[in-house]
């Protein structure tokens, strides 16, 4: 391609993705080939203002030309508006609001998706499912995050709410979700889950290792795999059981979606082998007879800024510039 033609996609060819977290915000001038040329990061925003200052100051680092900014968020986003349509919790303030309008980046296109979506963008484009056409992305960490990949085509149906992978019911008298329903996936396995469980424990006087922290807190979900592992016999009766509904949720994952590769991310997926090794098998033994074959289950290759990374790859999608 000719050096003279401004709009060809070349190595310099760059977007701005921002990756909007409930803790923190992050963003990077990310390159065609899913690099970061820098990164930032500072706690998640509390007004619109904070948002759009904290992308533009991102902008006013970027050496090279920007084709857009993408954005990766909690909540249920409309692509083709960028209109946060339902959005719980810290990031409440942004709910109803378009983020093109609140980012207000002057000529700049602006492209925004759920946040799970993004992450399996990156992974799609540049990390563990390059090339695949179809694949499972599950984010494990305070609740459950889903995307989903299928026939090379972002799973968005009707409202941009499909995927909700975690608030599948997987316990027909299963307890409230924060979605409304009963016994979704995320009741059974999630830090929330799991952390509750591990308290019930503590209540109930049974034989734990951890204790209550000094405002009455439990133990993390991080402290109760190394508890595990080190002997405690609630953390391990508490993960047995939440590890029995994952599996049971991801054979289900497999059975509707048929995908060539399961990705596992988000916070718990950092437990590694302590997470995968006792299912592997058994949701390979239950998936065997419909997939006639064993699909590989994996973890996200692209962590800590593998959602700011898909946000521009949503750019560099939209704008034609990378195809899946
Ligand atoms: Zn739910």
């Amino acid at each position: 391609m000719s050096p003279d033609r401004p709009n060809a996609p070349s190595e310099q060819t760059i977007a701005v993705g921002v990756d909007i977290g409930a803790t923190a915000i992050k963003a990077a001038p990310v390159t065609l080939r899913g690099e970061l040329l820098e990164s930032f990061h500072q706690p998640s925003p509390r007004t619109p203002a904070a948002l759009r200052d904290f992308v533009h100051s991102v902008l006013k680092q970027a050496n090279a030309p920007v084709r857009g900014v993408g954005i990766g968020c909690k909540g249920v986003i409309d692509p083709a508006t960028s209109r946060v349509n339902s959005l719980p919790g810290d990031l409440h303030f942004l709910e109803g609001r378009l983020l093109t309008d609140v980012i207000d980046p002057g000529d700049l296109p602006v492209y925004a998706d759920n946040d799970a979506r993004t992450a399996l963008i990156a992974e799609v484009l540049w990390g563990a499912a390059r090339g695949k056409r179809n694949v499972v992305l599950l984010t494990l960490g305070t609740g459950v995050g889903g995307a989903v990949l299928v026939d090379g085509a972002i799973l968005r149906g009707a409202s941009g709410a499909a995927g909700h992978l975690g608030h599948v019911t997987l316990d027909l008298h299963g307890g409230l979700c924060i979605c409304g329903n009963f016994g979704c996936v995320e009741t059974r396995f999630s830090s929330r889950a799991i952390e509750s469980d591990y308290q019930a424990h503590l209540h109930r006087a049974a034989p734990t290792k951890l204790s209550l922290g000094k405002a009455g807190q439990p133990p993390t979900t991080e402290a109760i795999f190394r508890a595990a592992a080190e002997g405690d016999e609630s953390a391990r009766c508490v993960l047995d059981r939440a590890l029995e509904y994952l599996t049971a949720a991801m054979v289900s994952f497999l059975h509707i979606f048929d995908p060539e590769v399961l990705i596992l991310g988000g916070n718990i997926a950092e437990a590694g082998p302590q997470l995968l090794a006792p299912i592997r098998d058994e949701v390979a033994r239950r998936t065997r007879i419909l997939l006639g074959r064993e699909v590989p289950i994996v973890f996200q290759s692209l962590v800590g800024y593998g959602g700011v990374a898909g946000a521009a790859g949503l750019v560099f999608l939209q704008q034609g510039l990378l195809k899946i």
